[in-house]
């Protein structure tokens, strides 16, 4: 598997971060998870085979993870390049995705559903789910302390290399257990200390999941404009030995099973 990190920010305006989105490409598909509103433009620019993505998920309903979808849908409706295209764009989204998508798609009659090939629109509940995102790429899901519908999501591939990607999440060591051993764990780590909210991570508490999930490779995300000047790879190093990451857009990894 290949990730390539679109965005690492939050929803706070930022010069070089912009919101949540990751394109994952899988020997199964392509996908992408989380679409903020920034996400469309940003797989233009890092130049991904965006009209033929397979799969979208949405972790939660905070329109930095999902503001996109209504207008990617709409971008993918005029783009030439979808022209010629006839396999279905598969969503599964946290539960009230479809509301939200359709309140907006019936506000001024988009028509964001009346494509040139299907698209086909899936809720996700809050309990722990498990499914076939594309074939051969198992995905399962993990009720998160953030916001009501908010989950996480774990996908293994047919090589068995696993992706954790835990989009927005308050501590839980429940988190760290779904996540285990996983090839490659995707956390937010929102600060770096004194959060100001119990519904994310700092520094401290990210790295004691990283210790307990033991994942082969961490890469840190969601990151605010506190983090800013900060050494996020040094600090988390004084914390944990494995491999830490601090994301950045732009940033490519190749994911291999162990
Ligand atoms: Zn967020
Ligand atoms: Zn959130």
């Amino acid at each position: 598997m290949k990730l390539v990190v679109l965005g690492s920010g939050t929803s706070v305006p930022h010069p070089e971060r912009t919101s949540a989105a990751f394109w994952l490409e899988t020997s199964s598909g392509l996908v992408l998870l989380d679409c903020s509103a920034d996400a469309t433009h940003r797989m233009a620019q890092e130049k991904v085979d965006w009209p033929n993505l397979d799969v979208i998920w949405i972790s939660h309903l905070h329109l930095d993870h999902c503001g996109g979808l209504a207008s990617f849908l709409f971008g993918l409706k005029w783009a030439p390049q979808t022209e010629g295209r006839q396999k279905p764009l598969r969503i599964f989204g946290c539960q009230g995705t479809g509301n939200l998508v359709t309140t907006i798609d019936e506000s001024n009659n988009y028509g964001l559903f009346e494509q040139r090939f299907p698209i086909e629109l899936r809720g996700v509940s809050i309990e722990g789910e498990e499914f076939e995102m594309l074939p051969d790429l198992r995905a399962q899901t993990f009720s998160t302390p953030h916001t009501g519908e908010s989950l996480a999501i774990r996908l293994t591939g047919k090589d068995g290399a696993s992706v954790v990607y835990s989009s927005d999440t308050g501590y839980s060591e429940e988190l760290a257990s779904f996540a285990h051993g996983t090839d490659l764990l995707i956390l937010e780590c929102s600060f770096f200390r004194n959060k100001p909210t119990p519904k994310h991570l700092d520094l401290k508490e990210a790295m004691r999941l990283a210790q307990l999930a033991e994942p082969r490779v961490l890469v840190l995300t969601h990151l605010y404009p506190e983090w800013d000047g900060i050494d996020l790879e040094s600090k988390a190093a004084e914390l944990w030995p494995g491999t830490t990451i601090a994301a950045y857009d732009g940033l490519r990894l190749e994911i291999a099973s162990r």
